[in-house]
């Protein structure tokens, strides 16, 4: 998967899991290779938007509901992108 993917070995790096609490200056071993690899900081901020857009729109919808929609739609996407999209880095 290429999200997971290393970019020293090419093989699956970590967990979504993992994945999911890397941040721009955490790194972590290639469960593959054991080299270290961590997520493209500029990338991350991109994957953050839908979420940020979501939050923006809602603060504007007054059906609680139609805001809980909006905001669950926009963490999905943002989850998304983060486990399929954002790449991984050489950190060695
Ligand atoms: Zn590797």
């Amino acid at each position: 998967m290429k999200g997971l993917s290393c970019p020293y070995c090419g093989h699956t790096a970590m967990s979504v899991g993992r994945k999911m609490f890397l941040g721009r200056a955490t790194d972590v071993p290639c469960k593959s290779c054991g080299r270290k690899v961590g997520v493209v900081a500029s990338s991350m901020i991109m994957a953050y938007i839908p979420f940020a857009v979501a939050f923006i729109a809602a603060l504007s919808i007054s059906q609680i509901r139609l805001r809980i929609a909006v905001l669950v739609g926009g963490a999905a996407v943002t989850f998304l992108l983060w486990w399929l999209w954002l790449p991984l880095q050489k950190r060695d």
